[in-house]
C-alpha cells in the first residue's frame, strides 16, 4: 500500500502534468487536501510531507481537528461543506476559508461572528450550474446580485467561486460546465481585487478542471484513500 506522502506526491505530479499541458505555471494551481472523515494522524502525515491546505466538510468534525492541530499554526483550514445557521459561529471562529457560501443569510452571520483578531474570512461563492435542485450552490444568473451583497460585508474577503460539477456527467456536459465556470470566473477576476480563486476539480476530474482554468483542486480519495 502507498503511504499518504507517496499519494500526495502522485497528486502533485498530476497537477504538474495538467498545468504543463495547459501551458500554465505549475504554481497557478493549489492543492487542497480534503481530509473529511479521516483521522488527525492522517493530516499530520500529509503535513509532514509538506501539505498545508486542508478541507473539511462537517463543522463539528472540522473544528475538533483544527483544535487538535492548533500547534501546526501554518495550516490553512477550508470549510467546503454545507453550513447550517446554528454552526456559523464555529466556522467563523475556527476556519480560514469558507468555500461553500451560497446563502446571504449565512454570509451575514459569518461576517457578524468573525472575531476581529482573526482578520478577514476568505470566502468563495458556491455555484451550481448543473441545476440539480437537491444540491447546494447558486445559479449563474444569481451571481451578480450575490457578489454585490457580499461586497458589503467587511469581515469577508471574497476570493472567487467554487463548484462541484456533476459526477456522472458525460464529458460533453462536463466540458460545458467547466467552460461556463471559467467564463464567470474570468468576468469578475479582472473587476474585483481579491477574486483569484476558481475552486473546481476533485480526485476524478482534476485534469479536466485544470485544463479549464481551475486555480484550486480539492483532492480527498486520491490522497487519503477511500472513505468508509
Ligand atoms: C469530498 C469532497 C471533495 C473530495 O472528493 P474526492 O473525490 O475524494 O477527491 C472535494 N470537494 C468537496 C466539496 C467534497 O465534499
Amino acid at each position: 500500500m502507498q503511504t499518504i506522502a507517496e499519494r500526495l506526491k502522485v497528486a502533485r505530479e498530476r497537477i504538474d502534468q495538467a498545468t504543463a499541458r495547459a501551458h500554465r505555471p505549475s504554481k497557478s494551481v493549489q492543492l487542497l487536501a480534503v481530509s473529511k472523515t479521516k483521522p488527525v494522524s492522517d493530516i499530520r502525515q500529509a503535513y509532514e510531507a509538506g501539505q498545508r491546505l486542508f478541507g473539511e466538510n462537517y463543522v463539528q468534525e472540522g473544528v475538533e481537528k483544527v483544535q487538535a492541530l492548533a500547534s501546526l499554526s501554518d495550516i490553512q483550514w477550508h470549510m467546503i461543506g454545507p453550513i447550517q445557521s446554528n454552526k456559523t459561529r464555529l466556522v467563523a471562529e475556527h476556519f480560514d476559508w469558507v468555500q461553500s457560501v451560497d446563502r446571504i443569510k449565512i454570509a451575514r452571520r459569518l461576517n457578524d461572528q468573525r472575531p476581529d483578531e482573526k482578520g478577514q474570512l476568505n470566502v468563495c461563492i458556491q455555484m451550481n450550474l448543473d441545476d440539480e435542485s437537491s444540491k447546494s450552490g447558486i445559479a449563474a444568473d444569481e451571481l451578480e446580485a450575490f457578489i454585490a451583497e457580499i461586497d458589503g460585508f467587511e469581515k469577508l474577503r471574497l476570493r472567487g467561486i467554487m463548484a462541484i460539477p456533476k459526477a456522472d456527467a458525460d464529458s460533453q456536459q462536463q466540458q460545458q460546465t467547466l467552460h461556463q465556470l471559467a467564463d464567470l470566473f474570468g468576468q469578475y477576476r479582472t473587476k474585483l481585487s481579491n477574486f483569484d480563486t476558481l475552486s473546481v476539480g476533485m480526485s476524478g476530474d482534476l485534469e479536466a478542471a485544470v485544463a479549464h482554468g481551475s486555480t484550486m483542486v480539492r483532492i480527498g480519495t486520491a490522497i487519503f484513500g477511500a472513505r468508509g
